[in-house]
């Protein structure tokens, strides 16, 4: 069993390469930002309050995301998790450190992937996904092969998302910089940190995150 966290700015590539290690290692993806969409979705009170925050790329409250993935760990189960999109501040690193502990387990990897910010805008403003599946589009570089239908599970459900835009990517990137990039160091000093090239082929980057993971 093997946890790993993907690491690295909007638009770096994390939630793609976590769906594929789902499919092919059945692991299993926690993706806070999916998380509090969902919330969004359902109309509930936790939605209630992050919408705003979320729409302007902001970071919600550690309490809140930490929270999320603590209800997640006890209720999961599969052949590790792939945490995308936490931690993304320091004291969210210390809570995750502390339940994963308290689950009597670790974490195995971590893995930075690294893109320079003027392919992020390109990426980030291009891309939509299905609402069935999940699975991720670009309108340049890869499109669905029909208009407006998912290649992969056949639903129209094509959704953007309301902070890929580029003012909201101004503010995500900032964060990013500002909370969450420290966590390199932290990682690397830590002795856990790898780094693959997210601007690679996407298969290209999956063989690197499978080196790293079958390293040992
Ligand atoms: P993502 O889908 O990972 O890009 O997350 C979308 C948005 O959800 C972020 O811009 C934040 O507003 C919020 N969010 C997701 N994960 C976290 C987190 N670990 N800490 C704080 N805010 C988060």
């Amino acid at each position: 069993m093997t946890n790993l966290i993907l690491l690295g700015p909007p638009g770096a590539g994390k939630g793609t390469q976590a769906k594929r290690l789902v499919d092919e290692r059945g692991m299993v993806q926690l993706s806070t930002g999916d998380m509090l969409r969902e919330a969004m979705a359902s109309g509930s009170e936790l939605g209630q309050r992050v919408k705003d925050v979320m729409a302007r790329g902001e970071l919600v409250s550690d309490d809140i995301v930490i929270g999320l993935i603590a209800e997640k760990l006890e209720a999961a189960a599969g052949n590790g998790f792939i945490f995308d999109g936490f931690p993304r501040t320091l004291a969210q690193a210390d809570a995750l450190a502390d339940a994963l502990e308290a689950a009597g387990t670790g974490l195995d990897a971590v893995i930075e992937m690294r893109v320079d910010d003027a392919a992020l805008a390109r990426r980030v403003t291009g891309r939509y996904t299905c609402g069935n599946c999940g699975a991720v589009y670009h309108d340049e570089t890869r499109p669905t092969k029909v208009a407006g239908v998912c290649d992969a599970c056949g639903s129209t459900d094509l959704r953007r998302r309301p902070d890929d835009t580029e003012e909201a990517l101004r503010n995500r990137l900032m964060e990013y910089y500002k909370k969450t990039s420290p966590l390199v160091g932290y990682y690397y000093a830590k002795g856990q940190l790898s780094v693959v090239d997210g601007l690679a082929e996407i298969d290209a980057v999956s063989d690197a995150i499978a080196a790293v993971l079958d390293k040992d």
